[in-house]
């Protein structure tokens, strides 16, 4: 029997041709994907040969038990299936990678990575902006706006550490988070909200920090958004409150229906 592995596959924000080509390589060898709900669901068809299982982990929303995900993945790993975890945006942002590489380390089952764009850098691109443009900002920070166990990071020290912070999970806790970082921050500090960075459904806002949480919920963002606070997001492309005819939403549209062939033609090269 051939030995089994893991693939810890990141799926980037949405948009199938945000793939990494390694990923579409690796897609076409994988024998059963686990597939999380924030990937794209499309992405099975990059894997026509696999077995496809949902093990989605939706916070706030029913989910596969982690522990469940783990045993599964080392199970058939050691039957000698090639098991690909499918991730959004970057499998090593976020994403119980930590978690599942440990497990799978004490299992004794090899674990592979394939990296993919995370959330911050989709919303950055579709705000037309860098997140480390040096005339604002010292460089970014990506942070969760609560920790495993609930608590939340310490704002006031972020704050202060003069780097765009790209706010992941952060939605849920707008208000009081904003409301600490004002604090220390001046309510003109340019902010930014992306729902859904990256695919054809992605919803821009840039407004201040002082207006982000009621302006989010007043233009009804949900989960999946990133918010983006700093400096460097006053360069956003589209300054205005909802940005998304000004930059063209539909262009990852259009560029996806070329996907699938190149992908083709990639996986038959490196055949
Ligand atoms: N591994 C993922 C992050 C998982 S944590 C990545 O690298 O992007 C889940 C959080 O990521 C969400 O609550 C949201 O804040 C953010 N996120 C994931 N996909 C997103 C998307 N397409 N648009 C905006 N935010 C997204």
């Amino acid at each position: 029997m051939k030995p089994g592995k893991v693939t810890l596959l990141s799926a980037g924000p949405g948009a199938l041709d945000l793939l990494t080509l390694r990923a579409a390589r690796v897609l076409g060898e994988a024998d059963v994907l686990l597939v999380d709900d924030l990937a794209n669901p499309e992405i099975a068809t990059l894997a026509p040969q696999a077995r496809v299982i949902a093990v989605g982990k939706r916070g706030g929303c029913r989910s596969t038990p982690q522990v469940f995900i783990e045993r599964l993945m080392c199970r058939l790993a050691r039957r000698g299936a090639h098991v690909v975890r499918v991730k959004g945006g970057d499998a090593l942002m976020f994403g119980r990678a930590g978690e599942e590489m440990a497990a799978l380390r004490r299992a004794g089952v090899p674990v592979e990575i394939v990296n993919g764009v995370s959330a911050a850098f989709a919303a950055a691109a579709g705000l037309g902006m860098s997140l480390t443009h040096r005339d604002h900002c010292a460089g970014v920070t990506f942070v969760t706006a609560h920790r495993q166990d609930g608590s939340a990071p310490n704002w006031s020290a972020l704050a202060a550490t003069g780097t765009t912070l790209a706010i992941y999970m952060g939605l849920q806790r707008v208000e009081t988070l904003t409301a600490t970082l004002l604090g220390h921050l001046s309510p003109a500090t340019p902010a930014a909200a992306v729902q859904w960075a990256g695919t054809p459904q992605e919803r821009r806002m840039v407004t201040s920090l002082g207006r982000l949480a009621a302006d989010v919920r007043a233009a009804g963002f949900t989960s999946p958004a990133i918010l983006l606070v700093g400096g460097a997001v006053g360069e956003a492309a589209c300054a205005d409150r909802d940005g998304r005819d000004a930059l063209g939403a539909a262009a990852p549209d259009r560029l996806a229906s070329g996907v699938m062939a190149m992908a083709d033609s990639v996986i038959a090269q490196a055949a």
